[in-house]
């Protein structure tokens, strides 16, 4: 669910016309749900509440310090990547012990700040990381806990004649190198290692890959506890599916009941990992039309957004469903499918305003009409949107605004022309 819907042809943001948002912050501008992301977070908390279940966003999605503050009051962990991710979780007031720490390449600054800070766990991706992380507990005097993330993709066949550790993949090891890791460092006295991470980058539209992959762990688990290892946590990462078109992703509810009945027999506390499907559809970029422009057989739709403000189609040629903030009632579109044929729409490509061919939102796109000065929604907006967002072309970063109930707050300002040079500024010509 989420809580954007049309009103008389008007898109409403919960209880605000998006349009009084447009007026009072301006465009492009990123607007948020609170009651969409706290209703998906609750929605993971139940369906796996019959484990002992942390759920620990992962802030890359969206990290917006009001936002991590209002997961964190709603009983949030969360996943980082960074010092800057952890610094972030803090602003936020986040629970250092529900953190994870996940990234091929944790520097040693970022590491000792992540120990300072308390957290949770460190996933580890590799022996050679493993091997730092001891080192620096015991240089610092400090204990943490490490879940090693494993590939479980990898067959023991395909690699059995592999003796050393030098062909590790660049995120996590393979499970054979993963049991000769534990037998290796289990007893290092200040990393206690006593769980399994895994990632999935992204889920599908099924259960299936999630189930395969606990299925393909169960047994690496009961090997490493037969060995004398306290495996006591699994942390199945993130990648789970958010709605970018209606209806076409389980919910937290499919996952659970293929995941559930196996952590409960195998008796294994579960972490897991969700960005977008917490936070995709609880934003959308609401941007104004600059011109409308006829260029051979094509129509294109200019918008004051960029690729810089939402990076998505360019980057990975992805769908977000894009309509008009006020259309006629028989123009409300009734789902967001991909092919959304309604009679009086017309093809066009909406397009930004930088200096690049691949700054587009959609190409040969079914819209209706739409004028110089119209509003357009850009949906499913919330995750890798303004996380990934920045200043080409001198492009001021736009404004976020957090919508609870018939309130909103700009959570983030829009940036000026000062901010983008002051960095620059105060320093003598060199
Ligand atoms: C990116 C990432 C996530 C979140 O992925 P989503 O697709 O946004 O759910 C979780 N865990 C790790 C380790 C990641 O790198």
């Amino acid at each position: 669910m989420d809580s954007f819907a049309y009103r008389d042809g008007k898109l409403f943001a919960e209880e605000v016309a998006v349009e009084v948002i447009a007026q009072a912050v301006g465009t492009p501008v990123y607007i948020y749900s609170k009651a969409t992301f706290l209703d998906h977070l609750k929605k993971i908390q139940t369906a796996y509440a019959a484990i002992d279940t942390t759920v620990c966003y992962s802030v890359k999605a969206c990290g917006n310090i009001h936002i991590l503050r209002a997961l964190a009051e709603a009983g949030s962990g969360f996943d980082i990547v960074s010092g800057g991710e952890l610094y972030r979780a803090q602003q936020a007031g986040a629970d250092p012990a529900k953190i994870v720490f996940a990234g091929v390449g944790k520097t040693d600054k970022e590491i000792l700040e992540a120990l300072e800070a308390g957290i949770g766990y460190f996933n580890i991706e590799s022996e050679a990381e493993l091997q730092n992380l001891i080192k620096l507990c015991k240089d610092h005097g400090r204990k943490t806990r490490a879940a090693l993330r494993v590939n479980p993709d990898i067959k023991y066949d395909s690699h059995r004649h592999i003796t050393t550790g030098v062909k590790e993949t660049k995120f996590g090891v393979d499970i054979e190198r993963a049991q000769q890791i534990f037998s290796e460092y289990a007893g290092n006295g200040v990393v206690e290692m006593s769980a399994i991470h895994v990632h999935l980058g992204s889920g599908g539209k099924t259960i299936d890959p999630y189930v395969n992959y606990v299925k393909k762990v169960l047994p690496l688990v009961q090997a490493l506890r037969s060995a004398g290892h306290t495996i006591d946590t699994l942390d199945l990462g993130g990648g789970y599916g958010a709605d970018y078109e209606s209806d076409t992703v389980p919910s937290a509810a499919d996952y659970a009941a293929g995941i559930v009945p196996l952590l409960k027999k195998a008796n294994l506390k579960l972490i897991l990992e969700p960005g977008k499907s917490i936070i995709a559809n609880a934003a959308i970029l609401l941007t104004r039309t600059v011109f409308r422009k006829t260029g051979g057989q094509k129509t294109f739709v200019i918008v004051d957004a960029g690729m810089n403000d939402l990076i998505r189609p360019c980057l990975y040629e992805a769908f977000h469903f894009i309509w008009p903030a006020a259309v006629p009632e028989k123009l409300v579109p009734p789902s967001r499918q991909k092919e959304l044929a309604l009679p009086g729409t017309e093809k066009v490509d909406v397009v930004g305003p930088i200096c690049e061919g691949t700054d587009f939102f959609a190409k040969d796109r079914l819209l209706p009409p739409v004028e110089r000065g119209d509003l357009i929604a850009i949906f499913t907006a919330g995750a890798y949107g303004y996380t990934m967002a920045g200043n080409y072309n001198a492009r001021p970063m736009c404004a976020e605004v957090l919508v609870d109930g018939d309130k909103f707050t700009t959570i983030r300002r829009r940036q000026t022309y000062e901010d983008l040079v002051a960095p620059e500024r105060d320093i003598p010509a060199p």
